[in-house]
């Protein structure tokens, strides 16, 4: 019998805060701007050039830390990582090695994080995954291959990069895109980063071996390096893990390697095979004193969010959502914060969570819209449910108004003043257009006569058809069955 292969996988997270200017210099932090537009000396590694500490960068990271459950350090200090990379003039970069920020931690994990294929099937509900550590070091140049040049812009040098290591915890390709998926969430609800990972605002190296079922030692590490979006790294983890099972299923022994996904071809390639362990040489920066986080913790910890999970439970509890309902909403903080300020003035929170997990996102998904373009503001949803609920007009003619003002952004009141779209509640008018109703379909009436109750909708939908829709649907109910029963 063939044997089964468990897969372990581990992931490196390379995030940019979001600060204003770079970790050691004053150069401003400024995405797509002119190559080379914002360096100095110290950015540039000029030698003898000072480095001076961003403390924003230090409070983001603690913040990170607390976010995610971590152990902040009292004191964390800052070391050279030596190497030579072309994108790193000075030959070291300034990273922290045995005293980082922050230590352990995890990251929850829930269901609506999952590739959408996967969420039926989560084989660990609720698991947080653990984390070894989070550092914080600088970021290194960027360089560009062109046809017979190359060019390397150093703007992205010196900025902020906080480095978050997970423990080899994670089982399959789809945990894998649910961790990265719920920290991007998280990091954006701390606002210290908007993790974007097609900006190469947060990138991810991803570690996986196989090895044999009821064994413990782990297999052969194969490390894939640069990922660069989350769909991506699910797919060349699945890719990776078939392709190791088939080898070692073979006989065959694996080496440490570091391979490269290419997102074309649905594959990885080899790009070296790592002969020994790296010796970076760390060392302690001498011209960087030891932070004692102590002075700003207490200021941090009053920055901490309410997280997704804790709102989630707080919408169930306050609003009376559904469970799926308040993930949907909690899951993004623009969403969430979007939902609180229209339920001020909504008539049933529950009516209007439902208008916004369906017909608000699948409109803006259909329109490719973010959802700070929405042209609707939030008391303008709570606005138009009002004027459903009031009865003015219809839940279908609501619908009309909805996606005339996703499209204008005009008030519902005043698009329903425009297209006359008001109801029809005068039971005068109804009666008249429920008597035509019944002359016109004596095999219903019949029919509902003789004891078929749900020969009523079908009547009811003929005198909404009269109405053009108008008619006020729970009158119309009303009106059919009194003049039924005489
Ligand atoms: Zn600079
Ligand atoms: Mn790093």
């Amino acid at each position: 019998m063939a044997t089964r292969y468990i897969p372990t996988i581990g992931l490196e997270v390379h995030v940019q805060l979001k600060t204003r200017s770079k970790m050691f210099c004053g150069c401003p932090v400024e995405y797509g701007a002119e190559p080379n537009a914002h360096t100095c000396p110290v950015c540039l590694g000029y030698p003898g050039a000072l480095p001076v500490m961003n403390e924003t960068a230090l409070r983001m990271t603690a913040l990170t830390g607390l976010m995610l459950n971590c152990k902040v350090a009292e004191i964390c200090k800052f070391d050279r990582k030596n190497y030579f990379y072309p994108d790193m003039p000075k030959n070291y970069q300034i990273s922290q090695y045995d005293q980082p920020i922050c230590d352990k931690g995890g990251v929850p994990l829930h269901e609506l994080a999952y590739p959408k294929d996967a969420q039926k099937t989560i084989a660990n509900p609720n698991k947080i995954v653990k984390l070894v550590r989070i550092h914080l070091e600088e970021d290194v140049a960027k360089s560009a291959h062109f046809e017979a040049s190359s060019g390397i812009d150093f703007n992205r040098a010196g900025t902020p990069l906080m480095e978050i290591v997970s423990e080899p915890d994670l089982d399959s390709p789809e945990e894998a895109f649910a961790f990265l998926t719920a920290l991007q969430q998280i990091l954006v609800y701390g606002g210290v980063s908007d993790a974007d990972m097609e900006k190469g605002q947060m990138r991810c190296d991803c570690n996986v071996s196989v090895r044999p079922e009821g064994t413990t030692e782990l297999g052969t590490k194969i490390e894939i390096k640069n990922m660069n979006s989350i769909s991506g790294v699910r797919r060349a983890l699945a890719y990776e893990i078939e392709r190791q099972t088939k080898f070692v299923g073979k006989g065959g022994s694996l080496a440490q390697e570091t391979r490269r996904w290419d997102d074309g071809l649905g594959q990885t390639t080899l790009m070296r095979i790592k002969e020994s362990a790296h010796d970076y040489r760390y060392f302690p920066e001498p011209d960087l004193l030891p932070v004692d986080t102590r002075v700003f913790m207490d200021e941090v910890r009053s920055q901490r969010p309410e997280l997704p999970a804790e709102k989630k439970a707080r919408f169930t509890e306050v609003y009376g959502i559904t469970d799926y309902d308040a993930s949907v909403l909690s899951s993004d903080r623009a969403l969430a914060d979007y939902f609180e300020a229209a339920a001020a003035t909504a008539p049933k929170a529950k009516t209007l969570a439902n208008w916004i997990s369906n017909d608000l996102l699948s409109a803006l998904g259909a329109a490719n819209e973010p959802l700070s373009d929405c042209k609707i503001g939030a008391s303008q949803l709570a606005g138009l449910l009002g004027i459903i609920e009031s009865g003015v007009i219809n839940a279908r003619q609501g619908k009309e108004v909805f996606l005339e003002m996703f499209a204008t952004g005009k008030d519902a009141a005043v698009i329903v003043e425009e297209k006359g779209l008001k109801q029809e509640s005068d039971s005068g008018a109804i009666e008249a257009l429920c008597a035509q109703c019944i002359e016109a379909n004596p095999k219903a009436v019949e029919e509902f006569r003789a004891g078929k109750a749900a020969s009523i909708n079908f009547l009811k939908g003929q005198v909404m058809k009269l109405s053009q829709g108008k008619a006020n649907p729970a009158l119309v109910g009303e009106i059919l069955v009194r003049l039924l029963s005489v």
